[in-house]
């Protein structure tokens, strides 16, 4: 039975960076709403150029545009199997959604692994994030800097700060993130789908806790 995986919090918990690990040792699919949007504003995309200007304020999309990308994507073959959603729902419109889309498809929201970090720790992660151009791998210039500043180890490709990740801008999503996302915790608690899962540790071992909780 195909798995429909939630992975739940704030902006800098590590959702992106779990959910790569997860699709490769899982084959679920990724699908990530935040590179998706990306996506659109390299191609310049008219969902592009909108989102683009929401996006570099740290503001939402608004969620028709948002809710069809996503039914659109996870139609695809490769979803299959099930997804990891990273970055959707991110409101309690976008989580009803979920639930007519995913029983449209005879199935539901399996598990939704919650994933806590101290908003201090938050705040120094996404400011010193780096993101690949080409791959979208993500760098710390003090956690996980790479071997040559600026270019990433993968791929040679150029390294870039997204506008969203400046201090401004991580402060303002993080409170967008408290007013609007984090009632999903409850929505997904009442229905006896949330797992908490320590953020504030090693990579290695957030993915182990994850791995942990969706194999039960
Ligand atoms: P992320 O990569 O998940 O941090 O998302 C980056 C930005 O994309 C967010 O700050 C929003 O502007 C936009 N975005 C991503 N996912 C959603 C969503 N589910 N609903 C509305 N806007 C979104």
């Amino acid at each position: 039975m195909a798995k429909y995986v939630v992975l739940l919090g704030s902006p800098g918990a590590g959702k992106g960076t779990q959910a790569d690990i997860l699709t490769k040792e899982t084959g679920l699919a990724h699908i990530s709403t935040g590179d998706l949007f990306r996506e659109h504003i390299a191609q310049k995309t008219e969902l592009g150029i909108l989102a683009q200007s929401l996006m570099d304020k740290g503001e939402f999309v608004p969620d028709d545009l948002t809710i069809a990308m996503v039914k659109e994507r996870i139609s695809r073959a490769d979803c299959e199997q099930g997804v990891i959603l990273d970055g959707f729902p991110r409101n309690p419109v976008q989580a009803d959604a979920t639930k007519l889309m995913l029983n449209a498809m005879g199935s539901s929201v399996s598990v939704v692994p919650y994933i806590i970090v101290p908003e201090d720790v938050l705040i120094q992660r996404l400011s010193g994030r780096w993101t690949c151009r080409n791959s979208g791998h993500v760098y710390h210039t003090m956690f996980s800097p790479p071997e040559k500043e600026g270019i990433c180890d993968l791929c040679g490709a150029e390294l870039y700060q997204r506008v969203d990740d400046t201090v401004e801008t991580v402060k303002k999503r993080l409170r967008i993130y408290m007013e609007r996302t984090s009632p999903l915790i409850d929505y997904y608690r009442k229905q006896g789908k949330l797992v908490e899962i320590e953020g504030d540790q090693p990579i290695d071992s957030v993915t182990k806790d994850l791995l942990a909780t969706l194999k039960k």
